[in-house]
């Protein structure tokens, strides 16, 4: 199964995929996650992404095009993949769509997770996550077992710079100017389908896989897990 995940910053795309990622033997293709992993690993790329990462921009299409590309052509990405947080521009998007095509590999949809405001600000502003590894909690939603330490590494808790308060309104101008007009981009192609970002983990797993099922994306999908 081929997805992409659209929505706003702390619509909860990057926890949902991880679950769905599990359960349909999939990888969870997350640029933000390869990005913040560069960083970390002090790449290059990491290095040329931190001033924009870090302002609420989004990092140049170019690169973030590249990394995605060499992502996909990757072999556990043959049988399928959840994209989230790219597309983010509509070049991103027509860059992916030709690729796709030439693949012969089209998407089986597009979610997009509508989520509203208040909900996108209260998750971003109790994210925390590990400065080692990359994992994501929250201080009310998600809470680790133990306070400010990382479940699976144990290292310490840090928010993420773009997710403080004075960051979180430039990412959502940047969402709206930038990434919305894919909303109408694939809503025209005819493979979007609005799912509530609002709804908890569970509850949007369960609606998840039930709109999978209809569609019959299921069949292989569960079977080789
Ligand atoms: P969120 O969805 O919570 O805003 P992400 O983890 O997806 O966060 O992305 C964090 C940052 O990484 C973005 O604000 C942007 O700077 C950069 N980034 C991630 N994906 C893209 C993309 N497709 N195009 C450009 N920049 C991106
Ligand atoms: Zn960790």
């Amino acid at each position: 199964m081929r997805l992409v995940l659209l929505g706003p910053p702390g619509a909860g795309k990057g926890t949902q995929a991880q679950v769905l990622s599990k359960d349909l033997s999939i990888p969870h293709v997350s640029t933000g996650d390869m990005l913040r992993e560069a960083l970390r690993q002090t790449s290059p790329l990491g290095l040329e992404a931190k001033g924009y990462m870090e302002k609420g921009k989004l990092v140049p299409d170019t690169l973030v095009i590249a990394l995605v590309k060499e992502r996909l052509l990757k072999e556990d990405a043959a049988k399928g993949f959840i994209l989230d947080g790219f597309p983010r521009t509509p070049e991103q998007a027509r860059v992916l769509d030709h690729t796709l095509e030439e693949l012969k590999i089209p998407l089986d949809l597009v979610l997009y997770f509508e989520t509203s405001l208040p909900v996108i600000t209260r998750r971003l502003s109790g994210r925390r996550i590990c400065g080692k590894c990359g994992k994501n909690f929250h201080l009310v939603n998600f809470k680790p077992k133990v306070d400010g330490v990382c479940d699976a590494c144990g290292s310490a808790l840090v928010q993420r710079p773009d997710d403080r308060e004075e960051t979180i309104g430039k990412r959502l101008k940047v969402y709206n100017e930038e990434t919305t007009p894919l909303i109408d981009y694939y809503g025209k192609k005819g493979n979007l389908v609005r799912v509530s970002g609002d709804l908890e983990v569970r509850p949007l797993n369960t609606q998840l896989m039930e709109l999978f099922k209809k569609k019959g994306l299921l069949r292989g999908a569960l079977a080789n897990s």
